[in-house]
């Protein structure tokens, strides 16, 4: 199976289709987990992503080439957060390329503004496992209210999450990530899946069949 790199708007559902691909076997790096994980011991970088604002591509690309460089190359990942700019799809492209990692789709998870929205007004997270949930989605709110439905420890809203710093992280996508969809559609290597249905069970379908795809 291919490696997968996600461009999508906040809330689109890298989460949720990561989620898919991983019941079929694939390890996921998510750069806003790991961002989130180290901003506990970093106020700046804490502010950073509170403010909606994007870390800088040194930080962010060293990062993600020394988590590849671990990565045991039999098993397929997802990108999940990055390339976030034309830039860092360049650098990317040259990192994937040196560890011999480059057998991959782009996959653009297409979405309207407005269910966006409401995905990320209502998302509820599990701090522990990162499950995700909605609580103005029907269908997608935990069994018990506030509560994770595997851990059971109370759900965070990311601080991010509000109406503000959604239009400022959309107009960074339109602006600075849009660009990216176009220049892997000229290598060829992009695939588009749209995810506007609460119901995915065809997006999954569409999904496992582009990163079956040779
Ligand atoms: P996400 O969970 O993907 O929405 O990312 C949350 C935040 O982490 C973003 O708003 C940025 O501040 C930061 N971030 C994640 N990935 C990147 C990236 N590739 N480049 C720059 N900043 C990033």
């Amino acid at each position: 199976m291919k490696n997968v790199i996600f461009l999508a708007p906040p809330a689109a559902g890298k989460g949720t289709f990561s989620d898919y691909l991983k019941t079929l076997g694939y390890c996921h790096y998510s750069t806003g987990d790991i961002l989130r994980e180290k901003a506990k011991s970093d106020t700046n970088l804490a502010n950073i992503l509170s403010s909606g604002s994007l870390v800088d591509d040194d930080t962010i690309l060293n990062l993600i080439e020394s988590v590849l460089k671990n990565h045991d190359k039999k098993i397929p990942f997802i990108l999940d957060g990055i390339p976030r700019t034309l830039q860092q799809a360049k650098k990317l492209d040259i990192i994937l390329n040196s560890l011999g990692m480059n057998h991959l789709v782009a996959v653009h998870i297409d979405v309207e503004k407005d269910i966006l929205i409401d995905r990320v007004v209502g998302r509820r997270i599990c701090p522990k496992c990162h499950r995700s949930y909605n609580v103005i989605l029907d269908g997608f709110e935990p069994k018990e209210e506030g509560l994770c439905d595997d851990c059971k420890e109370p759900l965070v809203q990311r601080s991010d999450d509000n109406l503000e710093s959604f239009e400022k992280r959309y107009q960074a996508y339109i602006e600075s990530t849009y660009p990216i969809v176009s220049y892997y559609k000229e290598k060829g290597s992009l695939k588009v899946v749209s995810n506007n249905e609460l119901d995915q069970t065809s997006a999954f379908e569409k999904l496992r069949g582009v990163v079956s795809e040779y």
